[in-house]
């Protein structure tokens, strides 16, 4: 079976399984416990990968805060900002495409009394700059927009959003839970980028652990956000909980890897994408359209539509071969509202599936289409 959903999960790495066995085993210390070496074991694991991270994204270690992943992450980045500086104003600003986690959170601050506007976007689900800056009003105090989309792969021009709220002197928010490992991430090059999300699963790391990274910048934000998860301050008193050791040592053996091979990853995924659009062309010539953008996105994502063919039943027909998805995984029973907010027909949307790579695969493996 040809596993080519993911966007959703990963494969987790053969090394990062077995840098991660040793922390369920015998070290399986608290890294806040005190004077034994299972705690300064674990500590020190911590601290690594801690690194790790730091040196994917291009930022100190200081900035990176654990989470369970990058719903919490949104969630506590959004309401931490929204509950903190409430006095000062109550406007939010983002877009229609954004993952549920950011979508779902935005409304139920709705609920509190705060306006958001959600930004549209062009037919490859980017939003326009213009329209951001004309958004931004005086009681503005957080813009998150997503970085790359899980849906369509697109990325937004991060660079001209982050020099826009830094001319505005507005604080940005960004989920990049699908561009970390597969695009060039330089936080240093981002002034304006306050806050990331991403997490674990989705590049060969293990499930149930993300992160959150908070620029240590003049505003000493992160001693201000309000907390998700109150209780013994871990985690620089902004996400308590104890660490979760061994998937914080997998989440950075994971990091360490994805940038060790992020070239040539981004190289044979990009590879992947025009060798399965050649495919897909030939075989199915004027029966499909695809919805994603060929430049400016997250390499080794394809979503396409099948004219006239419900999704869910070609996605059944697919599964004893292809293992593929209609789009994000989390809304898999809703139509898509990405492909709505760039302007399909429901039954194009219900017509449409996305198929993203992974380096694990190779051409050989994609011939599988030649048999459909
Ligand atoms: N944001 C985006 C863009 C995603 O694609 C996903 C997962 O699919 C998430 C957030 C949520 O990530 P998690 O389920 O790891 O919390």
């Amino acid at each position: 079976m040809l596993y080519l959903d993911n966007c959703a999960t990963t494969q987790v790495h053969p090394e990062v399984k077995d840098a991660m066995l040793p922390y369920l085993m015998e070290e399986f210390g608290n890294p806040s416990s005190k004077y034994y070496s299972f705690a300064e074991n674990a500590k020190n694991a911590v601290i690594e990968a801690r690194n790790h991270l730091a040196s994917l994204l291009g930022c100190t270690s200081s900035e990176i805060i654990f989470t369970s992943g990058s719903t919490e992450s949104n969630n506590m980045i959004i309401k931490g900002v929204a509950d903190y500086f409430s006095n000062q104003g109550n406007h939010i600003i983002t877009t229609k495409v954004e993952h549920p986690s950011v979508l779902e959170t935005c409304k139920y601050l709705e609920t509190k009394g705060f306006e958001v506007t959600y930004l549209d976007v062009d037919r490859f689900g980017r939003i326009n700059i213009k329209d951001l800056e004309n958004a931004i009003k005086d009681h503005t105090i957080l813009v998150s927009i997503i970085w790359g989309n899980n849906e369509l792969g697109s990325l937004n021009d991060m660079e001209a959003i982050s020099n826009l709220c830094v001319k505005e002197n507005v604080f940005l928010h960004s989920d990049a839970t699908q561009v970390i490992g597969k695009v060039k991430v330089d936080l240093s090059n981002f002034p304006g980028l306050t806050f990331l999300s991403f997490s674990g699963h989705k590049f060969h790391g293990p499930k149930g652990i993300g992160g959150s990274f908070i620029r240590k910048d003049q505003y000493d934000i992160l001693t201000k956000i309000t907390p998700l998860l109150h209780g013994g301050g871990q985690e620089q008193g902004v996400r308590s909980g104890t660490l979760a050791v061994h998937n914080i040592v997998g989440f950075g053996k994971a990091a360490e890897i994805a940038l060790d091979n992020l070239n040539q990853n981004i190289e044979h995924l990009s590879e992947l994408e025009s060798y399965l659009t050649d495919l897909l062309k030939e075989k199915f010539n004027e029966h499909i359209i695809f919805n994603n953008d060929i430049i400016n996105k997250i390499p080794g994502l394809i979503n396409v539509q099948f004219k006239g063919v419900n999704n869910e039943i070609l996605l059944k027909k697919l599964a004893p071969l292809i293992a593929a998805s209609t789009g994000s995984a989390c809304s898999s029973s809703k139509p898509s509202h990405v492909l709505s907010a760039i302007g399909l027909t429901l039954d194009q949307v219900r017509s449409t599936i996305r198929f993203s790579m992974s380096s694990y695969i190779n051409k050989v493996e994609l011939d599988i289409f030649k048999k459909l």
